[in-house]
């Protein structure tokens, strides 16, 4: 019934009753392992707390409405919500991913399902041929990350999904980079989404946590039983965590993506820098794929010194004050990284010389501080950069 009512409202409603025994309106921590029952088999729902916890329930019920799925399973972090995952196919299943995938996720396919027998593809998906080409009659699961990491190109989903239906083959996108308040995949056609809500769906840098939402019933009862036979359940206290997080989903991704506008135009004003990725300038080559598809364009901005060399890049990153160095992204702080030396030091430098990520390449995570604030640090860096 709640679920009908527009995003801003699903946050603060969407799944969320006031608790039962006691009317508190906000969702209790039920920090227990185990639940009494009245005689053996007869109980209230819930048995042992891996399998079943009511803060994880009302988490995934609300996760559920706001990414317009059927149903949302979560785990302890987004990398084992992958492995859950990977862990519906079988040996001789072939996965093809995007090619500028997550690191972790990439290692999670290539270094642990590889060894047993789950083979792996991974190929650039501007070009629908390109991925089509591709499919083989093993081909069980298409892996979409959009936008990706740290260079911001974006894939067409519902083209993605169209191509998998076709060839009855399983998508999974990683709405991490976006969250639902830009993007739901399920709309376009997915069949799951996965994310980190260590980033935008928690949003304050305090927890470590992992969901993914099913656009059918069947394909939750799959995963809940991963969920179970496995366990890689996340504990009460970060469901809990999660969920205060979302209240404020739409407002902090908002002011992320307003300041974010603001702040790639004012990288690309400055003759100091060369390059500013930022899917919103209309220049950018996926401009319109995510004009079609989100209705903002992120958080996210990356962005190269010109002469790109790497005293110049740290300079940059050993001088901002607000901006925190650090890994990670979507809280309500601002970040400031270096990928070729810290999310991406594991790619050879050829292969990340490809894709456009050089040594001097910065990725900004634009916090919800004032933007005016947030530029002044940045220009008072690529100030130093002069000095050098
Ligand atoms: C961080 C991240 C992950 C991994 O999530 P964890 O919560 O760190 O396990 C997966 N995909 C993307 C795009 C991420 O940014």
């Amino acid at each position: 019934m709640k679920n009908e009512n527009k995003f801003a409202t699903k946050c603060i409603h969407a799944g969320i009753e006031p608790d039962a025994s006691s009317g508190a309106i906000m969702t209790p921590i039920f920090q227990t392992s185990t639940y009494v029952q009245n005689a053996p088999g007869d109980h209230k729902g819930f048995e042992y707390a891996r399998t079943h916890n009511p803060t994880r329930r009302t988490l995934e019920t609300q996760l559920a409405a706001l990414e317009s799925g059927a149903d949302a399973v979560c785990f302890s972090s987004g990398l084992a919500a992958m492995d859950a995952v990977l862990k519906l196919l079988k040996s001789g299943d072939e996965v093809i991913a995007t090619n500028d995938l997550y690191g972790g996720s990439y290692r999670l396919i290539t270094k642990i399902f590889d060894k047993f027998g789950i083979k792996s593809k991974f190929v650039s998906f501007n070009e629908i041929k390109t991925l089509e080409d591709n499919i083989t009659s093993n081909t069980k699961l298409i892996w979409v990350e959009t936008p990706t990491n740290p260079m911001l190109n974006i894939v067409d989903i519902k083209a993605v999904c169209e191509l998998a239906k076709k060839h009855n083959i399983m998508t999974c996108v990683d709405n991490t980079f976006a969250s639902p308040y830009l993007q739901r995949p399920i709309e376009l056609g997915a069949d799951l989404v996965l994310h980190s809500a260590t980033k935008y769906l928690g949003g304050h840098s305090d927890v470590v946590h992992g969901c993914v939402i099913t656009a059918t019933q069947e394909l939750s009862d799959q995963l809940h039983f991963v969920q179970n036979a496995a366990g890689a359940v996340p504990g009460p206290q970060d469901c809990f965590l999660v969920l205060r997080g979302l209240k404020t989903l739409h407002l902090r991704v908002q002011r992320a993506c307003e300041n974010a506008e603001k702040i790639a135009k004012y990288l690309k004003s400055n003759p100091m820098i060369d390059k500013v990725y930022w899917p919103g300038f209309e220049d950018n080559p996926y401009h319109e794929i995510a004009k079609k598809q989100m209705s903002g364009f992120g958080g996210m901005v990356s962005f190269d010194v010109k002469g790109g060399s790497l005293e110049d890049a740290h300079a940059i990153l050993n001088n901002t004050k607000l901006f925190a160095l650090a890994e990670s992204l979507g809280g309500v702080e601002s970040l400031i990284g270096h990928p070729s030396s810290m999310t991406h030091a594991s790619i050879p430098r050829e292969e990340r010389l490809k894709v456009g990520l050089t040594d001097s390449l910065i990725r900004l995570s634009v916090g919800i501080e004032d933007a005016d604030d947030l530029i002044k640090d940045l220009e008072t860096a690529i100030k130093a950069v002069k000095k050098a």
